[in-house]
């Protein structure tokens, strides 16, 4: 696999992709540091990854675990989000390894993670992924799951709940793409309101080409990987 990104033209992306952000604030007359940006790095070499750490980009998503495990080994002092699918066999390395999961997708995952959770780490933070266009061949939870499973969830020993993600359908327009993000939000002021104990803080959503409709929408974490990295490359066997 090739990487022909000179760290000048990553910079420069990182630095667009900054902007977008900060207009996009400006939109929703929100202020910038209430949205955190996730840099994710699947399929991208390690030395893409120090050259963002180096200008302040210290948290990034990965999806698949072996690649991650490799980079994770390389910075261990930056800040992983796993973002990707997880098969119950896999949920070990995730909870050794990451300080963040978003993908949670069924009551199984959360246990599992607890319950693999080294005692010496921090409670791992973690994030349940709703279906919110309800495609039969996404994962996540519908909201009414997961309204019925936050309970037994959040009283897990190991984990915290911070809050939902979500991967919605692609839409072309502006108001098309703001819908599933108004409802997600919804989800989380109603889950807020039966949980006033829990910190439910963290709303994950938009990638590049929704980042905008997520933010008016209230997202507090935007996950972007083309448009800082470029297209990706896809090994055969992820
Ligand atoms: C790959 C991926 C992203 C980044 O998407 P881009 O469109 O490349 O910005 C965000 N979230 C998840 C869950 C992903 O798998």
């Amino acid at each position: 696999m090739s990487y022909n990104l000179t760290p000048y033209h990553l910079i420069t992306q990182y630095q667009a992709v900054q902007t977008r952000l900060k207009s996009a604030c400006q939109l929703a007359q929100r202020p910038l540091s209430s949205v955190k940006l996730l840099a994710v790095s699947k399929t991208k070499p390690i030395e893409a990854i120090e050259t963002l750490a180096q200008a302040g980009q210290l948290a990034f998503g990965e999806n698949y675990v072996q690649e991650s495990l490799t980079k994770i080994a390389q910075r261990p002092d930056l800040e992983w989000h796993f973002i990707g699918p997880i098969q119950s066999n896999k949920t070990k390395p995730i909870a050794e390894h990451f300080a963040w999961v978003h993908s949670v997708d069924r009551l199984k995952i959360a246990q599992r993670l607890s319950q693999q959770r080294p005692n010496h780490l921090p409670p791992l933070n973690i994030l349940l992924e709703v279906n919110i266009s309800a495609q039969p061949s996404k994962a996540g939870f519908t909201p009414q799951e997961v309204i019925d499973n936050m309970a037994t969830i959040s009283a897990l020993p190991h984990l915290v709940v911070r809050g939902l993600m979500a991967i919605p359908e692609p839409a072309s327009t502006l108001d098309a793409q703001r819908q599933p993000f108004a409802q997600m939000h919804a989800l989380l002021k109603t889950l807020q309101t039966a949980h006033p104990e829990l910190p439910l803080d963290t709303l994950s959503m938009g990638m590049s080409g929704d980042l905008e409709a997520a933010i008016l929408e209230g997202a507090t974490l935007v996950r972007i990987g083309t448009d800082i990295f470029g297209a990706r490359d896809y090994p055969k066997n992820a």
